[in-house]
Order: structure tokens, then C-alpha cells, then sequence
């Protein structure tokens, strides 16, 4: 037997479970947060393939929409991203012991260093490179996760400002990240910018004279003007998704989510009463109904923990699970209602056309809106529509969409 190339298999069916990527929304998304953050600079955070969204296609969607920067947490995200072509700003901020330093500087990529051992390890690098490195300085400005901390600052600046003058670096921006901006009028916001406007002071005393400054993500971006400084890093706005629900919905920030996942039905099927659904039994029919078989589980991402919660739109009207969410399906209770195999269940979407919302899931599974998208796996199809809503103006998204070829190059 001839083992069949990798090539010629089938990949996962876009019919059992596909998130659709509005890429016209994702654009609209940064224009709208271009023209609220006024004069600063938008950076496009596509870390973690994109919020799951994908991230060589959104970050070029990003690009044409304005993001003069890009975001991601590890190099290898940034180094993927010049494998496709992206030759414009980019910083990563996640790094580990060994690299790749020498890869990033060579690719152009901005390197975030929270400490010495980075610092040392990135002037190697550039040394070995045989050209300057760019650098941004993070400070931990209280969130207390990377960073570094007042009392190591002015050590690490001094140091990057004794290698720039060796010309081993050049430090184009220095940094920090909130902790609480999600919770308006949170003490820590107004503590956190002093901290950074006294370690800016501190590099400045150095000698440093950092290109861009930067404190602001999705929330803050929203909410919060004075922490615009020159340069935004927005990650889940971009999405069409609100940072928290607290602080209000996406539309009351122009705002439209870019992904919608869907899937078909699998099976449809009459059961009497008194028949317990999926494992443990957790659900139990009230009487003769139709059960309906949704192909995605807690291995695509529906959360485990929306297990007899999470709501699903089929035949037009809000189900929930029931019962436990399986790795690979759940089912839903149609009570009275019908339904044929193939008919479409839409888990979450922007809304507007009455399916449940990212923010409902999250609810539903007692976590955030950012996990539920995050965590869509990779049996999920990423399908890419590149519709203009201002034209059509359809309700019938799915009809109007035309789908785009992911390598597929587009202009304007
Ligand atoms: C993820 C991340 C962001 C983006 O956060 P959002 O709330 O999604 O806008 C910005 N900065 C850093 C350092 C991050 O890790």
C-alpha cells in the first residue's frame, strides 16, 4: 500500500465547524480605534495567532486599516510574520533564556527587554549580528508580571544607554502594561502612570530618547486618553470584541466582532422522554423531543465549563447545551421544535443577526470574552469574508460574504 501524501488528505470540514473572520470588520475596528486615539500610533496586537482570529491575514487587514505597528508575545510570532512578508514596525515582548535574539534582529523585529539577563543576551546577539538591535525597555509599573522592577530601572537603563553609545543597540521605546484598566476609576490606574511617568524621567536622565511610549491596551485605548502617550497596543478591540462588559458593548465604541463560529448540525433525532444526554447524565429529556448533534466540543474550544449553560442559535431560536460538552460534539434540546442534519448552529457571532454574542459564552463558561475566541482550535476552519458592510448593508452576512484565499494577495 502507497501511503498517501499529506497534501491530497482532506483537512478539517469547513460544514463541522468553522470560524468565519469579517476581515472588513476587523478593519473598520481599527479605523474606529485610529480616530479615537487621535494622534497616537495603533499597534495591533496579533499575538497567539491573532486572538485565534489568524494572524498573517489580520495582521495585513490591520496594516491596510493603519496599524503602523504590530504586537505579538513570542519572536516566533514575529519571525512568522516577516516569513509572510510584513516589513513594517513589530515588537515582541516574551522572551526566554537563548532567543531567538539574533533571528529578531536580523528580521527587524523590536525586542522587549524587562532585565539584564536580556540585556546581555541581545548585545551578544547584535554583536554577532554585526548590527544594532532594537530595543524597548519594559517597566513594571505595578502589574507585577514582566517588567522591571523601580529599584532595578535605573541599573537597566544605564546600561542600555551605555550599549547604545557602544552602538551595540538603539532603545526605541520604553514601556509598561496596566493592570487594571478594565475597571474604571481603578486606584492602580492613576499609581501606575506616575510610576511610568517616573520611570520615563529616569530613562530620560539616562540619556535615552525613546522613539515611541507606550502604557495603553484594548481598555485603556477605550476609556482612557491620558494613557495614550504615542502609541496604543490593542489587541482585543481589534477583534470587535469589548475588553470587559462592564465598561460597555463594542458598538458603543464603533465597534463590530470579526469572528462568527459556526457549525452544522450532525444529527437530528427524536428521543422520548427521560433520556439522559452525554456523558454523566447531567441533562435528562422532560419529555418526547428532538435532539440535535452540534460537532464541536471542548477540543475546538467550546468551554467544558458551559456545559448545560452555553447558547447556541438553531432554527432562529437561543438553545442551550445539554448536558456536558464532549471533546468533539454537544448536543441541544430542540423541545418542539424541528430540524434537518446540515442545518446551521451559530455559536457566537457579532449578534446582529440574534445569534449569542463571544461576551454570552463567556458568561456562560464564567471566564472572558478573550479565552472564548483564543481558545477556537485548530480543527475550527478559519473561513475569511471581505464584505463592505456600509454597501450592502445585508442581514443575510453569511449569503454576501465573499469568502477570501488566505494566501491570496490583496491591495487597498
Ligand atoms: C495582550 C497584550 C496587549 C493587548 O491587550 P488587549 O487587552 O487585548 O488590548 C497589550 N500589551 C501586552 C503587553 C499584552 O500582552
Amino acid at each position: 500500500m502507497s501511503p498517501v501524501p499529506a497534501e491530497a488528505l482532506p483537512t478539517s470540514s469547513p460544514r463541522r465547524g468553522r470560524a468565519v473572520i469579517d476581515l472588513a470588520a476587523l478593519r473598520a475596528n481599527v479605523r474606529a480605534l485610529r480616530a479615537r486615539v487621535g494622534g497616537a500610533q495603533l499597534m495591533a496586537v496579533v499575538k497567539s495567532d491573532a486572538y485565534g482570529h489568524g494572524a498573517i491575514p489580520c495582521a495585513r487587514a490591520a496594516r491596510e486599516a493603519g496599524a503602523t505597528w504590530l504586537g505579538t508575545a513570542t519572536p516566533e510570532e514575529a519571525l512568522a510574520l516577516r516569513a509572510a512578508g510584513d516589513t513594517g514596525r513589530m515588537l515582541c515582548w516574551l522572551w526566554t533564556p537563548g532567543g531567538p535574539w539574533r533571528e529578531a534582529i536580523e528580521a527587524d523585529i523590536d525586542v522587549s527587554v524587562s532585565g539584564m539577563w536580556a540585556l546581555d543576551e541581545v548585545v551578544a546577539a547584535a554583536r554577532a549580528a554585526g548590527r544594532p538591535a532594537r530595543v524597548q525597555l519594559k517597566a513594571d509599573t505595578g502589574l507585577g508580571r514582566n517588567g522591571c522592577q523601580p529599584d532595578d530601572w535605573p541599573e537597566l537603563t544605564a546600561a542600555a544607554r551605555a550599549a547604545e553609545l557602544a552602538g551595540t543597540i538603539a532603545v526605541t521605546g520604553v514601556w509598561s502594561h496596566f493592570a487594571c484598566a478594565d475597571e474604571p476609576g481603578h486606584p492602580s490606574i492613576a499609581a501606575q502612570l506616575t510610576a511610568y511617568r517616573e520611570a520615563l524621567a529616569t530613562a530620560e536622565r539616562a540619556g535615552l530618547r525613546p522613539e515611541v511610549r507606550h502604557i495603553a491596551n484594548s481598555p485603556a485605548a477605550l476609556t482612557l486618553p491620558e494613557t495614550h502617550f504615542d502609541l496604543v497596543r490593542t489587541g482585543i478591540a481589534v477583534y470587535g470584541v469589548s475588553p470587559a462588559p462592564e465598561i460597555g458593548q463594542p458598538s458603543d465604541f464603533g465597534l463590530r466582532p470579526v469572528m462568527t463560529l459556526r457549525a452544522n448540525l450532525a444529527l437530528v433525532k427524536r428521543a422520548p422522554g427521560g433520556h439522559g444526554v452525554s456523558y454523566g447524565h447531567h441533562y435528562v429529556t422532560p419529555g418526547e423531543t428532538t435532539l440535535a448533534l452540534v460537532p464541536l466540543g471542548y477540543a475546538d474550544g467550546v468551554p467544558r465549563h458551559a456545559s448545560g449553560t452555553g447558547p447556541v442559535l438553531v432554527g432562529g431560536k437561543w438553545r442551550t447545551v445539554a448536558g456536558r460538552v464532549a471533546m468533539d460534539q454537544f448536543v441541544v434540546d430542540l423541545g418542539g421544535d424541528s430540524a434537518a442534519v446540515g442545518d446551521e448552529a451559530v455559536l457566537f457571532g457579532p449578534g446582529d443577526g440574534g445569534e449569542p454574542t463571544a461576551e454570552d459564552w463567556a458568561r456562560a463558561a464564567g471566564t472572558i470574552a478573550y479565552e472564548i475566541v483564543t481558545r477556537i482550535g485548530k480543527r475550527v476552519s478559519r473561513v475569511y469574508v471581505d464584505e463592505d458592510h456600509g454597501v450592502h448593508g445585508t442581514d443575510d452576512r453569511g449569503a454576501a460574504a465573499r469568502p477570501v484565499d488566505d494566501g491570496e494577495e490583496r491591495r487597498g
